[in-house]
């Protein structure tokens, strides 16, 4: 498939790690011109050095639960690059964990914080540019978690709603300008994320990582037919198709990538 991306200039955020950086690096292998943005310059820079053989990249650090380092990033992304007209928002955490009762209102604020609040600032920056240029292409990474909430990790799922929630409001606020905003919603997906997951869960059961994945998968995911963790790719290849050319007529979908997980037809 032509994605129609040559020359096409998008921001990813999250791009140090995971689902981001995959989707940077499948971006410019399509012929966009790539920002990449993340906490860590340093470990941005050198992720900027490995992606630069694909294409034009740069990187620029910002913290998402910062709005002025929000807008310094996009400041520099336009005087340096010009305005992205694309917009992949993977920046996220799994935040406070445990039992409801146990979860203070610091571990609440700081999940909500970056999940909900980080795509609010950089969609609320994007966004303008999009609208004089006579459209763009915005994908939020929400989660399984959004329809599907887990126990132990209320404040996630409830950030993750809010991210689903948000852009479905932001497409039917501005598909008339052609703002098409779709979200994207991964279960179980091997990245650095879930890596630190099943760790402390080997730990606990006093096994290695993969002893951990297989009883996960087992007693906590039991809808994830193919009975195996994602891959960064395989994630990345689902945003790609949503800020691609040919998905001109897609706005407020939620493309799941989950391997089945969510047991419900709706949502
Ligand atoms: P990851 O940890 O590999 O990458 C997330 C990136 O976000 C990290 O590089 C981190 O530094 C960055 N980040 C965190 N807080 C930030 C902040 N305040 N400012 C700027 N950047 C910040 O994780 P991933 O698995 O690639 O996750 C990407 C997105 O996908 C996240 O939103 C996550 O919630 C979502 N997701 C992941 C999975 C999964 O199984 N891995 C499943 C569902 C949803």
């Amino acid at each position: 498939m032509d994605y129609g991306l040559g020359g096409a200039l998008a921001l990813v955020t999250g791009a140090d790690s995971g689902i981001g950086r995959e989707t940077a690096r499948m971006l410019l292998q399509e012929g966009a011109r790539v920002a990449i943005s993340d906490q860590d310059a340093d470990s941005l820079e050198q992720v900027r050095a490995e992606l630069a053989e694909h294409g034009e990249v740069v990187a620029v650090a910002a913290d998402v639960t910062d709005l002025s380092s929000v807008k310094a990033l996009f400041e520099q992304v336009r005087s340096e690059l010009g305005d992205p007209m694309i917009l992949v928002h993977a920046a996220g955490v799994t935040g406070a964990t445990g039992d409801f009762l146990e979860v203070d209102d610091a571990g609440w604020q700081s999940t909500l914080d970056i999940n909900l609040m980080g795509a609010v600032r950089v969609t609320r920056e994007a966004i303008p540019a999009m609208r004089k240029g006579g459209g763009g292409r915005i994908v939020l990474i929400a989660s399984e978690d959004a329809v599907q909430p887990y126990v132990d990790e209320l404040a996630y799922c409830a950030s993750k709603a809010g991210v689903l929630n948000l852009a479905k409001g932001l497409s039917k606020a501005y598909g008339c300008d052609n703002v098409l905003v779709n979200s994207v919603s991964p279960a179980f997906i091997a990245t650095p994320m879930t890596d630190a997951m099943m760790d402390k869960r080997a730990e606990e059961q006093g096994t290695d990582r993969d002893g951990a994945i297989k009883s996960f998968l087992k007693e906590e995911r039991p809808g994830m037919t193919l009975g195996r963790r994602g891959k960064a790719e395989e994630v990345a290849a689902a945003i790609l198709f949503l800020v691609s050319k040919p998905a001109s007529f897609v706005n407020g979908a939620n493309l799941r990538v989950d391997s089945g997980s969510v047991m419900t037809m709706a949502g």
